[in-house]
């Protein structure tokens, strides 16, 4: 609500204002008066100019300067700042807020962390020179309506952000003409890396389920066709068809269990599981795959029980797929040793080691991706889908535990798991 001066404030206040025109007044009625005239016409002639001058209209206000490095010190701009900046230094996003000549008068920490300190007061084509962002705050500054574009940043990581301007309503009283400019940069690098995925993701399934149905349906057409009464051949081929639909179904088995997992992947497993016994029951579920790759599985197991809380059948899930990988790509007639450490005050380790050809160190941090394999043919020869590791990194993240690889090339390959 606006304050109520009293009319006897505002009558000394204009009087105040026109005292050098009041003075005039009074000097020429004196003039008038020693120079002969009616003493009462003098009177009249005084109050007519009296009046005239206090009813004439009050002087107007005088258009502000647009805010510039020189007159950021304006009382508007002053006494508004400091409330809006307050707020906006708050925000973990980064915040510019620029005045309408698009200088900057204030940016957050988090600006600050994001684009390097600007000069207050300096164009802001001086910090963002993304001829983008400049054009759409032209745009807003001009339109005075709210605009966004999506812009990258290279160095010194590439991000991808949502730049948002918009005007700040500041109200009729308290902007009392100036315009302000909010300036917000929304981090969406993370919602693009997860479409990403997401889209590798399809794609690769697609393929990798593509492969195999093209060539049933191409030994389907040569059975029916040029290979109709070559029963020899057909029975090669039905082989063949048998191995790759073995390998469709491997594939929806694995996208599924990774589907699932990734449903409860937020609620921790609760059961007590033993892990002696259960690393006993997988190596003997690989014993005929170990002796086919020419490999032995040792268990190195401490006395007693080693319990950790977890699901018994998804725990037996990674152990089965690190087993298998090392009997795969570990080394013919050498063996695959598992230690497990159980030591008080220590967390609980499961080690599995290979003699393999190891793995190269540009690869290992990428292991656990889906599909992601150091050699795609190797890895199909293998009956791999390249779905393995990240099955086993979903359920580990449930379980609170860690994958720890270790591999040197030409010696071989140790997984770690440490609960
Ligand atoms: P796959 O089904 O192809 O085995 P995984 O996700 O289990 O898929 O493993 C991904 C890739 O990691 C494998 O294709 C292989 O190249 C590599 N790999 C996994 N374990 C080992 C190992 N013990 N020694 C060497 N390479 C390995």
């Amino acid at each position: 609500m606006e304050e109520q001066t009293p009319w006897t404030g505002k009558l000394m206040a204009r009087i105040g204002r026109q005292s050098f025109v009041l003075f005039v007044a009074l000097a020429i009625a004196v003039i008038a008066f020693t120079a002969g005239m009616n003493g009462w016409g003098v009177l009249g002639l005084l109050l007519i100019m009296v009046l005239a001058i206090l009813c004439s209209s009050p002087p107007r206000a005088s258009v502000q300067p647009p805010v510039t490095a020189d007159t950021i010190e304006e009382p508007i701009v002053r006494s508004l700042l400091p409330e809006v900046s307050a707020t906006l230094s708050a925000l973990d996003i980064p915040v510019m807020v620029i005045a309408s000549d698009a200088s900057v008068l204030f940016q957050n920490r988090a600006a600050e962390k994001a684009f390097g300190e600007v000069l207050i007061g300096a164009h802001i084509s001086a910090r963002l020179r993304s001829p983008g962002i400049l054009d759409m705050v032209r745009e807003t500054i001009v339109t005075n309506a709210p605009n966004q574009i999506e812009h990258s940043e290279r160095l010194p990581s590439e991000r991808v952000y949502l730049v948002r301007s918009s005007p700040i309503e500041l109200g009729s009283e308290a902007g009392n003409g100036e315009r302000l400019f909010m300036l917000a940069f929304r981090d969406i690098s993370e919602v693009r890396r997860l479409d990403r995925m997401r889209s590798d993701f399809v794609a690769n399934a697609s393929h990798e389920l593509r492969t195999p149905l093209a060539s049933l349906r191409g030994f389907i057409e040569t059975i029916q066709g040029p290979a109709k009464n070559d029963f020899k051949a057909q029975e090669r081929f039905l082989g063949i068809m048998f191995d790759q639909t073995t390998r469709m179904s491997r594939l929806v088995d694995d996208l599924l269990s990774l589907s699932r997992l990734e449903l409860k992947s937020h609620i921790a497993p609760d059961e007590k599981v033993d892990l002696v016994p259960l690393l006993g029951h997988v190596r003997d579920a690989l014993l005929p795959l170990a002796r086919d790759v020419g490999v032995d599985i040792a268990l190195h197991l401490p006395e007693g029980k080693a319990e950790v809380s977890g699901d018994r059948d998804e725990l037996v899930q990674v152990f089965e797929n690190l087993m298998e990988n090392a009997c795969k790509y570990g080394q013919e007639g050498k063996s695959v040793d598992v230690f497990l450490k159980n030591a008080p005050n220590t967390p609980v380790e499961v080690t599995v080691v290979d003699k393999g050809p190891g793995i190269p160190a540009e690869h290992v941090p990428r292991l656990t991706e889906r599909f992601y394999r150091v050699n795609i043919e190797d890895s199909r020869s293998k009956k791999g889908t390249g779905l393995g590791l990240a099955i086993v990194k979903h359920i580990l993240t449930r379980h609170r535990a860690r994958l720890i690889v270790k591999s040197e090339v030409g010696k071989g390959t140790s997984f770690t798991v440490r609960f």
